[in-house]
């Protein structure tokens, strides 16, 4: 067990726990970083990354993640690909159960970012990849030419309708409301759109298929009529879901269950911390992660040197 030991423990591997495992590394701490999948977390669906500083334009989501890896591992922060099963918190050390085996340290860093929220349509999660997805990102060049939609009205939805307005024939915009939720930077090139067509106060009542997506029901909110749309593809873009279930209980959550922590990421926890899109905050940007990553770090050290 001793030398599964670490100073701080990082769950999750993208920028979040990537820079606080840069930060902690660098300040002389033992540093696991368990992460699920790959380096990058949500950052890997993005093909261009232009809203990071320093970053030029050929730079796409997965290979950011790599270069936050390797920049940390450079320190001698350690990466495990894994999964976390269950944490006790308030253990001391600190316990942190994976597929692999339990792990223990003095400090924890939740940086598990947040997962895509589903429409709970009878066999939605049947036809994921056989027409429905969730990040057009990575599946829109599947619908090059053909017809799709994409449902949402965030800023998430408008840039995934953009994207998708260049790659395929058609693109429905279906919206809850009348007016987008999304920053005005996306309106004027929504509305210049010409292969786009926004259906405004609707919701996707029922999905039609064969082997694959064929359609959609699509029913106004306003009168409650209904129509059918044919679609090759559909793109649920409203919204994402904490990763915190495993924490219910031990840490306090928000109303939408990000785990609430203010700008020192202290969580209601002693040497617990929670950094990036899992944290309760007004602006989830990778900029934002990464800044997150390096002030929980910051914290954790100054914890283990208080005690
Ligand atoms: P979001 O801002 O929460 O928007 C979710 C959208 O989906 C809203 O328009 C909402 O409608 C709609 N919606 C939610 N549940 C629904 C349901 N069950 N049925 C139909 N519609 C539903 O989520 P997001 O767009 O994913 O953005 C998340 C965060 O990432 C935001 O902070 C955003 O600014 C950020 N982000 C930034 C960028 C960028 O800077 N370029 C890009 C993407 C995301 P209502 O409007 O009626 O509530």
């Amino acid at each position: 067990m001793e030398e599964k030991i670490f100073d701080t423990v990082i769950i999750g591997g993208g920028p979040a726990g990537y820079s606080a495992a840069l930060y902690a590394a660098r300040a002389g701490l033992k540093v696991l970083v368990l992460e699920k999948f790959s380096a990058g977390g949500q950052m890997t669906e993005t093909p261009s990354i232009e809203n990071y500083p320093g970053i030029d334009e050929a730079c796409d989501g997965f290979t950011l993640g790599f270069k936050m890896k390797s920049a940390a591992e450079r320190f001698g922060a350690v990466s495990q690909q894994t999964e976390v099963l269950s944490a006790e918190l308030t253990a001391s050390p600190k316990k942190i159960v994976t597929d692999i085996g339990d792990f223990y340290s003095k400090t924890v860093i939740i940086a598990t970012g947040a997962r895509h929220r589903h429409l709970g349509l009878a066999d939605e999660e049947k036809l994921i990849g056989r027409g429905v997805g969730y990040c057009a990102a990575c599946d829109g060049m599947l619908y090059r030419g053909k017809t799709v939609a994409v449902v949402g009205g965030g800023n998430s939805a408008a840039s995934d309708a953009l994207l998708l307005s260049k790659i395929c024939k058609k693109v429905y915009l279906i919206h809850r409301r009348d007016t987008l939720r999304a920053e005005k930077i996306y309106h004027e090139p929504l509305m210049r759109a010409e292969n786009l067509e926004f259906i405004w106060n609707s919701t996707v009542e029922s999905l039609e298929y064969e082997a694959k997506l064929k359609g959609a029901n699509i029913r106004k909110v306003t009168d409650g009529s209904s129509r059918n749309i044919e679609l090759d593809g559909l793109f649920i873009s409203i919204g994402r879901t904490p990763e915190s279930d495993m924490f219910v209980g031990q840490l306090t959550l928000d109303a939408s269950g990000y785990i609430t922590a203010d700008e020192t990421t202290k969580t209601n926890i002693d040497g617990v911390f929670a950094a990036g899109d899992v944290r309760s905050k007004p602006f989830r940007q990778i900029v934002t992660a990464a800044s997150d990553g390096a002030v929980a770090a910051h914290f954790a050290e100054e914890y283990i040197s208080r005690n």
